[in-house]
C-alpha cells in the first residue's frame, strides 16, 4: 500500500531515494506517531534524498531487501492483539533487516512488539515477533503518562518527548537504553532507562512524534540509511551545518506553547 501524497515531489530531481516502510501504518498510529514520518521525508530531502513511504500491514509481506528504513508507530493494546496474529510472517524478515544493522525506529506499542511478549492491560499474554530480547508488564491500574528528558552518554545528546503507557518494558543484557532518564518515567518508572538501542534500531516510548522534537535522532537514521545503500564514502552534510537553528525554533515552539 503506499501513500500517495506522502510522496516526495519531483523525484527526479534528486540523485537518491530511500525505500521507507511503514510497518501496520493503517493501524498503529498514537498520539501523533506518524508525524516521524514527515521528519524522516523532510530529513531525507535535506540529505539529497527522495522518499517513498510504503504501508506494510496485515495482509502483507514483508520483503528486507526492498526498505531502507522502517517505521513502526504505537498502538492500543487492542491493534496490538489484532497484529500478533500476523507477526509471524514479519518475524523472519525483519529479523534478517536488524541483524544487517538497517535502521529502524519503533515507538511504544511498536517498540513493544519487537520484544517476546507483552502482557496487556488485562492481563492477558500477546505473543510479539520475539525478535529482540525485551519484554513488556502492564499492571492494568497505571498508566505513565508525562514529559520526559533523557539523556544519551554515548552521543552526548539530549532527548524530549511525551509518554503515555501502560507497559513496562524491560530490556534483554544484549540491549542498551536510548538513554538515561532525567525527568519522567522511562522504560518502567524503576530502572531508570527510556526505550532501547540494538545494533540501528532504535526504539522508545515518546510520542508526540519524537522525531521531529528530536531532529538528531532523524539524521542519525536518514544518514544510516544513506551511506548503507550508497556507501559508507558517502559525504553528507553535517547536521550542524544543515539546521544551526532548528534546535532552537524548537525550543522557542515549545516556550510559546507554554506561556500560552
Ligand atoms: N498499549 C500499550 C501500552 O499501553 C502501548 C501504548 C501506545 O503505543 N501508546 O503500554
Amino acid at each position: 500500500m503506499t501513500y500517495i501524497s506522502l510522496q516526495t515531489k519531483n523525484p527526479e530531481n534528486y540523485s537518491r531515494n530511500l525505500k521507507i516502510a511503514h510497518l501496520y501504518g493503517d493501524l498503529m498510529n498514537t498520539y501523533g506517531d506518524n508525524g516521524n514520518i514527515l521528519m524522516l521525508k523532510y530529513m531525507a530531502e535535506k540529505l539529497g534524498a527522495s522518499a517513498t513511504f510504503e504501508i506494510v500491514s496485515l495482509e502483507d509481506s514483508f520483503d528486507d531487501a526492498r526498505y531502507d528504513l522502517v517505521f513502526w508507530g504505537g498502538g492500543q493494546d487492542f491493534e496490538q492483539e489484532v497484529i500478533s496474529e500476523s507477526l509471524s510472517a514479519l518475524t523472519e524478515p525483519l529479523g534478517r533487516y536488524i541483524e544487517a544493522d538497517k535502521p529502524l525506529l519503533a515507538i511504544c506499542g511498536g517498540y513493544q512488539m519487537l520484544g517476546k511478549y507483552y502482557i496487556d492491560a488485562s492481563g492477558k499474554k500477546i505473543v510479539c515477533t520475539g525478535i529482540l530480547g525485551h519484554h513488556t508488564e502492564n499492571p492494568g491500574n497505571d498508566r505513565i503518562i508525562g514529559d520526559v528528558e533523557i539523556y544519551n552518554a554515548d552521543f552526548d545528546e539530549t532527548y524530549y518527548g511525551f509518554e503515555n503507557h501502560g507497559g513496562r518494558t524491560y530490556l534483554a543484557g544484549d540491549e542498551n537504553a536510548l538513554g538515561t532518564v532525567k525527568y519522567g518515567g522511562g522504560n518502567n518508572g524503576t530502572t531508570g532507562e527510556e526505550g532501547l538501542i540494538y545494533k540501528n534500531t532504535f526504539g522508545s516510548y515518546f510520542h508526540g512524534p519524537l522525531l521531529s522534537r528530536n531532529p538528531r535522532i532523524a539524521y542519525r537514521l536518514v544518514t544510516i540509511a544513506l551511506k548503507q545503500k550508497y556507501g559508507s564514502a558517502l559525504e553528507l552534510p553535517k547536521f550542524d551545518s544543515l539546521f544551526a537553528n532548528l534546535e532552537d525554533q524548537v525550543q522557542i515552539t515549545d516556550l510559546k506553547r507554554k506561556s500560552k
